[in-house]
C-alpha cells in the first residue's frame, strides 16, 4: 500500500509488534515507546523526591498537555479538561445540562452502552423522552430525520461518531451545521475517531466531545479528555465540583472556575496524564491527515479480503468508513473465531447485542468479530489474520 507515512519508524517505535499482529486498537493500542517512557519516568521521579514534588518540577510539562490535546482536536486550551475515561467526559459534560420534564433527547442507533444507559437515565429521573434517530439506507444516522425532529423542546443530540462495534463514520459535521442552525447543544463521543481520523471540533461544529486515551491515540489507560467549547462552558455546572473545578470565594459561597477545568476532578495521575500529552504529540508528528489515510486504506483492504473468503461476511455499512473492521464468520461463534487467530498471534475482539441493542437489535446480528488495524499495522499483519481464517 502507498502511503506517506514513516511506516518504518513507527514499527522501530513500537516493540509490541515482536510479539503480536494487535488488531485491537479500538480496545486498547500498543503504546509507543515514548509514552511508556514518559510514564514511568515520571513515576520514578515521584519515587524519588515526592509527588507533589515532582509535578511542581515537571509543571512546565503537564501544563503543555493541554496545548497538545488541544491541538489535537482544534480546540483552545481552556476548552480542554483531562479526565479518566471517555466514560468520565460524557457523563460530566451530560450531567451538567439543565434538562426538564417533557423535553427531548435525540440520538442515533449505534449510540454507544454507557452513553445509551446515561440518556434512558437521565430520561427516567428528569421526565425528559430519548428519541432514537433511524439510520437512512446507508446505515449512518438519516439527516433528514433528525432535521425534521429539531425543535425548540429538544435539549441535546448525542452521536457516536465512529461506533465501537462497526465501520461507519456518522456524518458528524453534518449534524453540527442542523445543532447550531436548531441552537441545540452537540454531544459527540469521538472516542473511537479522535487518534485514527483527523478530527477538527470547528469542522464537527459540536459544543461537547468526549474522547479517551488508550484507543486509536496509543495513550495511556486510565485517561481522556472532555473538549467544552467555549460557548457552552459558561452554562455548564457540573454537579459534583471539588478542588480545581470551583473556588471557595468566604465561608458560605463557591464558584465554578472559568473554562472546561470546572469538569476535571483535583486528583489524578499526573504521569498519566504526561503520557497522554506525549500520545497526543507523537500522533501530532505523523499528522492526523497522513494517519487516517494510512488506517483508512488498511480497513478497506482488510474487507476487501474478508469479502473473499468463503462463509466470511463483512458487517460494515456507511458511506464514510472508519479502521474498525468487523465480520462473521459462518457456522463459528465470534469467541471462537477470536480464540483460533489469537492461537495464530493475532489479537482481535468481539462486539455483542449487549453492547449495541439499538444498531445490532435493527440488524438483526448478535456478535461481531471486530478488526481494528492501526496505521503501523502492516500488510503481513492482515495476511497472517486472513491466513488464520482461512
Ligand atoms: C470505548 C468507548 C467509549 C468508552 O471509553 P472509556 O474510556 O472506556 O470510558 C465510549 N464510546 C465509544 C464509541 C467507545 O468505543
Amino acid at each position: 500500500m502507498t502511503t506517506d507515512l514513516d511506516l518504518d519508524r513507527a514499527r522501530r517505535d513500537t516493540p509490541g509488534i515482536d510479539h503480536v499482529a494487535h488488531l485491537n486498537n479500538a480496545g486498547g493500542a500498543l503504546r509507543p515507546s515514548l509514552v511508556t517512557d514518559t510514564v514511568v519516568a515520571h513515576l520514578r521521579r515521584e519515587a524519588e523526591i515526592g509527588p507533589y514534588e515532582a509535578e511542581a518540577e515537571a509543571e512546565d510539562r503537564v501544563a503543555a498537555v493541554y496545548d497538545s490535546v488541544a491541538r489535537l482536536v482544534g480546540a483552545q486550551r481552556d476548552e480542554i479538561a483531562l479526565v479518566q475515561s471517555a466514560t468520565a467526559a460524557w457523563n460530566v459534560a451530560f450531567a451538567s445540562l439543565s434538562i426538564k420534564p417533557g423535553q427531548r433527547l435525540l440520538t442515533a442507533r449505534t449510540e454507544y452502552i454507557s452513553n445509551a444507559i446515561g440518556l434512558l437515565q437521565a430520561c427516567e429521573r428528569s421526565g425528559a423522552t430519548l428519541e432514537v434517530i433511524e439510520d437512512d439506507e446507508h446505515g449512518q444516522v438519516d439527516l433528514d430525520r433528525l432535521e425534521s425532529r429539531l425543535d425548540d423542546d429538544v435539549a441535546l443530540v448525542a452521536l457516536t461518531h465512529v461506533p465501537t462495534g462497526g465501520g461507519v463514520v456518522n456524518p458528524a459535521a453534518e449534524v453540527g451545521v442542523l445543532t447550531r442552525k436548531a441552537g441545540v447543544p452537540f454531544l459527540l463521543d469521538a472516542c473511537q475517531s479522535v487518534g485514527q481520523l483527523d478530527v477538527d471540533v470547528d469542522d464537527l461544529g459540536c459544543d461537547l466531545l468526549a474522547a479517551t486515551g488508550r484507543k486509536f491515540l496509543r495513550g495511556p489507560r486510565g485517561t481522556g479528555f472532555l473538549y467544552a467549547s467555549r460557548t457552552v462552558t459558561e452554562r455548564l455546572v457540573p454537579p459534583v465540583l471539588g478542588l480545581g473545578a470551583a473556588t471557595w470565594t468566604s465561608p458560605s459561597t463557591w464558584e465554578a472556575v472559568p473554562g472546561a477545568l470546572r469538569f476535571e476532578t483535583w486528583e489524578r495521575s499526573i504521569a498519566d496524564n504526561l503520557g497522554l500529552g506525549a500520545a497526543a504529540d507523537y500522533a501530532l508528528g505523523f499528522g492526523l491527515p497522513a494517519i487516517e489515510r494510512r488506517v483508512v486504506g488498511l480497513a478497506d483492504r482488510l474487507r476487501a479480503d474478508l469479502a473473499e473468503l468463503p462463509g466470511v461476511t463483512v458487517r460494515d455499512k456507511g458511506v464514510r468508513r472508519s479502521g474498525i473492521v468487523t465480520f462473521t464468520v459462518e457456522g463459528r461463534s465470534a469467541d471462537e473465531v477470536r480464540a483460533r487467530v489469537a492461537a495464530a498471534g493475532v489479537n482481535v475482539s468481539v462486539t455483542r447485542l449487549s453492547s449495541a441493542q439499538l444498531d445490532f437489535g435493527a440488524r438483526g446480528l448478535t456478535e461481531v468479530v471486530r478488526a481494528s488495524p492501526h496505521y503501523y499495522t502492516s500488510d503481513e499483519e492482515l495476511d497472517r489474520l486472513l491466513a488464520a481464517l482461512r
